[in-house]
């Protein structure tokens, strides 16, 4: 049987007698560590927290489950939100598990195929609209005013609270909070309820340290470490693809009270770790999450010695939720042969 977040961490989470502890298996995802990468980098403690396991194939489940549990309690039978994938996706599931009504606002041509794929298969109702994420965000909200309708956008406070899970779960596995954490920052809430869960196990002593926190941005949707919102963000990884932070000033926070970094990663980069951690671990992420590795393997290539220190690399989404991406990767070996042992082995002894 599954429990889910809200039975497991419910004294850490707004839970009360009226909070229907619903689940469709979200967190309790693995924290695998690393094979080789680790080691070809000189950190000998690395381990990713594999979020694409999630039931909608990323850490959105563990707030969205939260966030949809207390629309519930107060009585709405109506969801909603904007969102360029994944939050989509996670918000549809437990829409249609619930029996509640889902309404999504997607900007046109900014959502990776398998995420819509995800929605529709759910039942969602979608409203594409010829917009950035910031104007489809502005018209759900009036929605929601408007009509008796529950936001689960990233400003609902509930979810970062089931985002923090995870850094519950992390300390829990390891038996105590790692040296240091690489996440990718969007929207930022998920970098804070990181801080946020690890401060609070902190509190009560489940560790007896707190991590130092390193968010990722993508060059080209840097606003944090510009210092300025982007108008126009570009890159490779939608889900990284954010202009202007919900959760800006929280990040910065937890950059600062945790000593870490907010910074950038290319494009190139990003892809290279993408490419990296599928090959070398067997682990294929979401574009985004790779953002993490990149990180990593920046701050290593600059100098920073983390051969004694225990590293947590966030994998934040499941590499099939983008097939596009996936797709461009060229072919190790790949060909059209004869349906014959022979072709077949000439072609491959040849690569
Ligand atoms: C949402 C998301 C992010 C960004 O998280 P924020 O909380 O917006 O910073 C990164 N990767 C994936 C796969 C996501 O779905």
């Amino acid at each position: 049987m599954i429990s889910g977040v809200l039975e497991r961490y419910k004294d850490f989470l707004p839970v009360n007698s009226n909070t229907p502890l619903i689940s469709i298996g979200e967190g309790d995802t693995p924290l695998v560590k690393s094979s080789h990468l680790g080691n070809k980098i000189g950190c000998r403690s690395l381990f990713f927290k594999l979020e694409g396991c999630n039931p909608t194939g990323s850490f959105k489940d563990r707030g969205m489950v939260v966030a949809v549990a207390k629309a519930i309690e107060k009585g709405f039978d109506s969801i909603a939100c904007a969102s360029t994938g994944n939050t989509s996706a996670s918000a549809a599931a437990y829409g249609a598990h619930c029996g509640l009504r889902t309404t999504l606002i997607v900007p046109k041509g900014n959502v990776a195929r398998g995420k819509l794929a995800q929605a529709v298969a759910y039942g969602a109702h979608i409203a594409m609209v010829d917009g950035s994420f910031d104007d489809a965000l502005e018209i759900v909200q009036e929605l929601c005013d408007k009509h008796s309708i529950e936001l689960v956008n990233s400003i609902n406070p509930n979810r970062i609270e089931g985002q923090k899970t995870a850094a519950f779960e992390i300390i829990d596995d390891l038996g105590d909070a790692p040296d240091a954490l690489f996440i990718p920052v969007g929207n930022a809430g998920n970098i804070t309820a990181y801080w946020k869960g690890f401060k609070e196990f902190f509190d009560i002593g489940r560790s007896s340290i707190l991590p130092v926190l390193n968010g990722y941005q993508a060059l080209g949707a840097a606003p944090i470490v510009n210092g300025a919102p982007v108008a126009d963000p570009k890159t490779v990884a939608s889900a990284i693809r954010i202009g202007n932070p919900a959760s800006w000033q929280s990040a910065v926070r937890a950059r600062d009270e945790s000593n870490g970094v907010i910074a950038a990663v290319s494009d190139e980069e990003i892809l290279s770790a993408y490419r990296l951690v599928a090959e070398y671990e067997g682990i294929f992420c979401e574009p985004a999450s790779a953002a993490s590795i990149a990180g990593l393997l920046k701050q290593v290539e600059d100098g920073a010695d983390y051969s004694e220190k225990i590293i947590v690399c966030v994998l934040t989404g499941n590499g099939l939720k983008d097939p596009d991406v996936a797709n461009e990767i060229v072919p190790a070996s790949l060909g059209e042969y004869k349906a014959e042992l022979g072709s077949v082995e000439q072609a491959l002894t040849k690569s």
